[in-house]
């Protein structure tokens, strides 16, 4: 079921209904702006991750801004940018399955859409799905630049992968999605600057592979808010694909020399019980905030600490200053911002204070 909208346009922070998802405007358009500067230079293009956002709004500021497009995990989550009017998107993933196949190759019929592909089966089955809809779809070969998750091997395989989606009449070779997940978080710029060394070392030698045998890449994807400014400073990489730099989170700004970007994404909580001593408990638990990547903080109390997370509640422990009043409104910081927006069907944009609007979080809840 939608959740009623939590607010009304006009209405103060402090009336926002709770537990709600904010987004500070101010600092979500100075993020978008900020990337947007930091990647002109470069000539690289940005292609934000919609995974994190899951709105056609935000892809919308995100292209006016020069974004090229933008990617997605999920066909569901295609399906909600395209219906919302991006004209471009790239699914940085596998979609296994006919059902989803077809659900893919239909919406080809109205955006641009690309897809990846690790395994020659899956080429085969993307192709049957193109053709039953009469569509040409591009497909980018994934190569494991490291993180050891999906992805061929960079190389030789990856070009035998190319020349047989080049090979299709219904497909064609978009290039090559190379995104190192796991270094977006290693703690010091050192770890991150030798797995993207290493990410840039083997997608250079695989463009180059794939050149000797004719086959340019349009797109060489990959880069996210922990590491984008080495993939965009490589030589290699023609667009990065940054998801979580409008929002930010608590594990991000754990990194040593963490991304420039602001925090603009807050769970509002109620301080629903103060019954015990040195102890408020708030109504965000597990069900309001991710805590994959740990927990919660809050923002602008340093004295208060989110100590614990059961499903509807969160325990705080008051070890500084004052104890908040029963009722107060607190904002957190989410540790992990993606998972968290996925459990809300609003945004709550405010500024300077004040609701300004309430956006659909459309691709909500898209597993499929
Ligand atoms: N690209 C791909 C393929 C991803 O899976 C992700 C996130 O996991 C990103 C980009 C964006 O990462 P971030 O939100 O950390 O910028
Ligand atoms: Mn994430």
């Amino acid at each position: 079921m939608l959740q009623s909208p939590p607010a009304e346009p006009g209405m103060r922070e402090e009336e926002v209904d709770t537990p709600a998802l904010l987004l500070d405007l101010d600092a979500l358009e100075a993020n978008l702006d900020s990337m947007a500067a930091l990647l002109a230079p470069t000539g690289v293009k940005l292609r934000a991750h919609a995974k994190t956002h899951k709105s056609p709004v935000i892809a919308h500021l995100q292209m006016a801004r020069g974004a090229v497009g933008q990617c997605v995990q999920k066909v569901g989550e295609a399906e909600a940018l395209a219906w919302g009017g991006v004209p471009d998107i790239l699914v940085s993933n596998q979609v296994v399955g006919p059902a989803k196949l077809a659900r893919l190759a239909a919406l080809a019929r109205i955006a641009r859409i690309a897809v990846c592909a690790d395994d020659a089966a899956q080429v085969g089955a993307i192709e049957a799905a193109a053709e039953a809809a009469g569509v040409r779809i591009p497909v980018l070969v994934e190569i494991d630049c490291g993180a050891g998750r999906c992805g061929v091997a960079p190389g030789p395989e990856a070009v035998a992968l190319a020349e047989r989606i080049a090979a299709s009449r219904h497909l064609r070779f978009g290039g090559l999605q190379s995104y190192h997940g796991s270094a977006q978080h290693r703690r010091t710029p050192a770890e991150r600057e030798a797995a993207i060394g290493h990410a840039v070392a083997v997608t250079r030698r695989t463009v180059e592979q794939l050149r000797q045998r004719g086959l340019g890449c349009e797109i060489v994807g990959g880069g996210g808010t922990g590491t984008f400014a080495l993939e965009a400073a490589s030589g290699v990489y023609t667009e990065i694909q940054a998801g979580s730099y409008a929002f930010m989170d608590a594990d991000y700004a754990r990194n040593a020399a963490p991304p420039p970007f602001r925090q603009s994404l807050f769970v509002l909580a109620t301080v629903m019980s103060r019954a015990l001593a040195g102890v408020a408990v708030v109504d965000a638990g597990h069900k309001a905030v991710a805590v994959d990547s740990g927990l919660p903080l809050v923002q602008d109390r340093p004295g208060l600490r989110y100590a614990s997370a059961s499903d509807e509640h969160g325990k705080l422990l008051v070890e500084a200053g004052e104890a908040p009043r029963l009722g107060e409104k607190l904002r957190l910081v989410p540790g992990h911002c993606d998972p968290t927006i996925d459990r809300y069907d609003w945004y709550v944009g405010v500024r300077q204070g004040r609701v300004e609007c309430l956006w659909p979080i459309a691709a909500r809840g898209a597993m499929a």
